[in-house]
């Protein structure tokens, strides 16, 4: 749906030459939910703006969802941006019309009749849980349904691609994982491509299937994001990974336990895995004979499947002990022994 070759983006300023996108190469497949995370700066922007033909390459080919955008100009340029909507973590909605006709926005433009955009405004809001709103203004809704009404005009045309530009950095968690959902909910019914950019890695974990990570304007490391939170290859990867594995407080925790179980070994085990704790922690109880206790931890369910960090005490026999640590280390945990 999405290919990107050798693609480069200078920007002519008063200081000199800034290259925004340096080289990038990188494809998305129909149906994917693909992530691009970066710090402030990285070029994060200047490409997802580029995938909107919004902004032109200074080299290589934008490919979407068939046309060269770098290539294309006029009403070429504006048929092939139909099949591409964008949301905005500020929103940019029309502040003076009320939700259904900021959702009706776009199809007016393309010169939808008024009884087929009503019919298409009722599906839409709909489709994003917005029904009993439709006649209020955005001032009067909540960042989420903000963020709703969004998402509603941009995918009113039937786009083939949705590109998020930090869509839930203004939201708080709890409505950000609404969104996500909603999100991950629409890339199923309607088989939607989606991009996301962002700097937060918990956003990546909850709905992606891959994800490219930027630095510099080039993409420093790609690839599933199970495999990317297995074993993150590059040091602000690693550092991205950080943000949602380490529990807080670690340090605090680590001393009470260590305090309050004398007796046999503490481990931390970070991993990331298709379901929750299993298999690792019952097969710890059926394979070797300890005791096994979960003291603490957090497992999250995700899309992708499950990521966490526990905190487990082992007790019995030091010679078991010693195999049942062997045998977490087989499971390619991140495993940590504390005594
Ligand atoms: P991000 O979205 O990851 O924060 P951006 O794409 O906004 O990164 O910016 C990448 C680099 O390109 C930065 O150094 C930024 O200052 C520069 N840049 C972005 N847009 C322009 C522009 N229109 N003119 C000059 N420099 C720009």
């Amino acid at each position: 749906m999405i290919s990107l070759q050798g693609v480069k983006k200078v920007f002519q300023t008063r200081n000199g030459k800034v290259t925004a996108v340096d080289d990038i190469d990188l494809s998305i497949n129909q149906g994917e939910i693909f992530g691009i995370i970066g710090y402030s700066g990285a070029g994060k922007s200047t490409l997802i703006r580029m995938l909107n033909g919004l902004e032109t390459p200074t080299s290589g080919v934008v490919d979407v969802a068939g046309r060269d955008l770098g290539k294309v100009r006029g009403r070429q340029l504006r048929e092939a941006r139909q099949e591409i909507s964008m949301i905005f973590q500020h929103f940019n909605l029309l502040w003076s019309r009320t939700v259904k006709e900021n959702i009706a926005f776009p199809l007016e433009i393309a010169g939808v009749n008024r009884e087929e955009r009503n019919k298409r405004v009722a599906e839409l809001v709909k489709l994003v849980g917005l029904e009993g709103r439709e006649d209020s203004y955005p001032a009067q809704l909540s960042g989420g349904q903000k963020q709703r009404v969004g998402i509603a005009r941009a995918l009113a045309n039937n786009p083939k691609v949705l590109l998020c530009d930090e869509a839930t950095s203004a939201l708080d968690p709890q409505t950000t994982d609404s969104i996500l959902e909603l999100l991950v909910d629409i890339n199923k019914r309607l088989k939607l491509t989606i991009v996301l950019i962002t700097h937060e890695m918990h956003v990546i974990r909850k709905i992606c299937h891959r994800v490219a990570v930027m630095e510099a304007g080039r993409i420093v490391e790609q690839g599933n994001v199970l495999d990317v939170f297995r074993k993150p290859q590059q040091p602000i990867t690693k550092r991205f990974v950080k943000q949602v594995t380490e529990p807080e407080e670690t340090q605090e925790t680590i001393e009470h336990l260590l305090a309050e179980f004398p007796q046999g070994r503490v481990i931390q085990l970070t991993f990331v895995g298709a379901s929750a704790e299993q298999p690792i922690i019952t097969n710890l109880i059926r394979k070797f004979a300890i005791d096994v206790n979960i003291l603490q931890g957090k497992i999250s369910q995700t899309q992708n499947g499950a990521y966490g960090t526990l905190f487990v005490h082992l007790d019995g026999e030091e010679s078991e002990v010693d195999k049942a640590l062997a045998y977490i280390r087989e499971q390619q945990v991140e495993l940590e022994v504390m005594t």
